[in-house]
Order: structure tokens, then sequence, then C-alpha cells
């Protein structure tokens, strides 16, 4: 069976999959979720809103999306839910995101919810914006760990690529989270653009040496709303790397975890910085991951053209056994790898604020 063609997920029997998957012994085993690769998948992204309060040029246009209405998307306790059926069956990180998290109401609650589960680390990817106000908050209902997303530390610039005037409230944001050691790494993660990032390398590059933040680049991918997206753009993770070390000697960090970065620290000592190269050095081989959409689809890979409609089954009665042989299904069916770099690609089915990073 060609395991990289894109399957309807009802279309094979389950009995037909799974038979060599490590949670497989003739009937599923909880606890060991894994993909018709045998990559055993423990990270969950959960997308809680698609909604956000910036307007990233290479995210979304100026007037925004149309937006899923309240009743669309999963309330905290469906997906609290969910959640626990996907620890359930093996998932042991979660990390919550959008559209941007944090204009969803109440996010604390979600999050105290989520920490009660047996989970390695809970996370959150945020544009910072509100963070200053409800970093407490999260830090109190047991989140641990910060992605911050912030494109450039120069406020022209900044208004340019989010059309919102906004930096010194993301700068503010991440030094509220200073004053919480459990909550680390506080990471920092600039999309990289050609001919927009090249200039600011090296100040991102001081902010992690006198700052106690991990500052990371992720190559520009073709998830943007508007299609605009041209290989062109891509400025890659050892472009910048080569700018920072004009001035910065970077020693590689041995890490045998499955990462989606390539972590480097300053051979000085002076912090650490990394390189996320999805389309230069594509990472699919080790991919773990999965994500829930905020109306309830299952994906399993950022560039799905196909998803898995969990909230239908969980509002129509479905029991927890039933919801686990759905999500083992399409997990089993996960993509090998995406096909940016390849003829024919097909974009995903949705863009990256729908899907959340
Ligand atoms: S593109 Fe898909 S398979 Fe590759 S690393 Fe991202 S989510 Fe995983």
């Amino acid at each position: 069976m060609d395991r990289d063609r894109k399957l309807d997920t009802d279309f094979i029997p389950l009995s037909l999959v799974g038979s060599e998957s490590p949670g497989w012994d003739g009937e599923w085993r909880d606890g060991a979720l894994a993909d018709g690769f045998s990559r055993p998948i423990k990270n969950l992204r959960i997308s809680v809103t698609d909604r956000c309060n910036f307007r990233c040029t290479y995210c979304m246009p100026e007037e925004g999306l149309t937006w899923l209405r309240r009743d669309q998307i999963l309330s905290y306790e469906e997906i609290e839910r969910l959640a626990r059926i996907f620890t359930d069956v093996g998932v042991e990180e979660i990390r919550l995101t959008g559209g941007e998290p944090t204009v969803r109401a109440d996010l604390p609650v979600l999050v105290e919810k989520l920490s009660r589960l047996p989970l390695n680390s809970l996370s959150l990817t945020t544009n910072g914006f509100r963070l200053k106000e409800l970093c407490k908050d999260l830090v109190d209902a047991g989140l641990e760990r910060i992605n911050v997303s912030l494109d450039t530390p120069v406020a022209e610039k900044f208004v340019h690529i989010t059309r919102r005037d906004a930096l010194p409230q993301v700068l503010a944001g991440l030094e509220e989270c200073e004053k919480y050691p459990q909550l680390r790494p506080i990471k920092v993660n600039a999309v990289a653009v050609r001919g927009f990032s090249e200039e600011d390398v090296l100040a991102f590059a001081e902010l992690a040496r006198n700052r106690p933040y991990v500052v990371r680049w992720i190559e520009f991918m073709p998830l943007d709303a508007d299609g605009a997206w041209d290989r062109d753009d891509v400025l890659t993770g050892a472009e910048i790397k080569a700018i920072i070390e004009t001035r910065y000697p970077l020693v590689p960090i041995a890490d045998d975890r499955i990462q989606v970065a390539q972590r480097y620290a300053f051979a000085d000592g002076a912090g650490e910085v990394g390189f996320i190269n999805p389309v230069s050095e594509p990472f699919c081989a080790t991919c773990d991951r999965i994500r829930l959409t905020a109306d309830g689809h299952l994906r399993t890979c950022l560039f799905s053209t196909w998803e898995t409609d969990l909230k239908t089954p969980l509002r129509s009665g479905a029991s927890d056994e039933e919801i686990k042989q759905l999500i083992r299904s399409a997990v089993w069916r996960k993509e090998m790898k995406h096909h940016i770099n390849d003829p024919g690609f097909q974009p995903a089915s949705r863009s990256m604020s729908q899907i959340g990073g």
C-alpha cells in the first residue's frame, strides 16, 4: 500500500491498519500512539481559537478571515476530555496555540484543567500582546513553557509585519515571564523572511545573550492565507547562522530528544539560539506531532490536505474508546513528510492561523 497517498479516513477498516504498529497486539494498547512509519506520536498542539489580534502579513490579510462561530469551536470541557483521551493513547506534551490563544477568555481555566493530566510539558505559543496581564495567572494555573512569536525587535518593522503598533507590549510580556523561574525555557520565535529579517539577526543574537530567552528562527513556510509564499522569500537557517557567526561563534548543543530546532550555544557560553528549517532541512523523519484545530478536527501534519472530525462524534455521544479508534486510525495514516520541495506540492487545507503552528 502506498502510505504516502492521502487516504480517506473512513476508507480502510481498522482491522487492516496497525498490524505492525507498536500499539497493536491484536487490539490497541493505550499509551503507545504511533503512525504507519512507526514514529511515536507524543506531541499534541491544540488550537483554542482561530482568531487573532494581530494581522501578520505572512499569515493573514489585513481584514482578517471568516472566523469560526462560538458554537463551532470546542468548549474548554470538550478540549479537556479530548486532551485526556489523547494522553490515554500516548500523548505526553501539549502546546496551546491559536490564532492567538490569549484572545480566548479565561485561558488560565483551560491551562489549569490540562495541568491535571499526566504530561511531560504544558506550553503555550503566543504573540505576547496580553502576556504581561496574563502571565501570573497562566503560571499559577500550571503553564510550564512559553514560546513568544516576535519577528523583529524594531518598532517600525514590527508595525509593518504585524500591522499593529504593539512591540512595547510584547517586550513587556517577555520581561514579565522572567519573573517566574518555573516558566522555562522562554523561547522567542522569529519567522525569517528574506529581505526583512537579515538586518535583525545580530540584534536578536544580542537579545539571546543578554536575556534569559532562547531565540529561534523559523523558515517561512507556505501556510499563508493569501497563498503568496515564494521560495525566494525563504531565508534559511544556515544563512542566519552564518550572519551570527560573523560576530559570535556558535557550538551545537547535543540533544537526542525529538527536536524541531537545531540548537546552538554561543561559544563563550552567553546563551542559546536555534534554527527551525522545515524548508531547507526538513525534520519530518522524526516528527512526533499532531494537531487539534479549534473546531475539533485532528490534523496529522501541518500540511495535511485531509482531517478527522472528532467534534461531531464527541457531541454525538461517542465513547472514549470510539474516539481513541478514530485518533489511532488517523495517526496510522499520518503523512510521511511535507512536499514543499516536491513537484506538485499541494498547499495545506487550512492556513497557519486556522491550524495553530
Ligand atoms: S511537515 Fe508534517 S510531517 Fe513534517 S515535521 Fe511538520 S508536521 Fe511533521
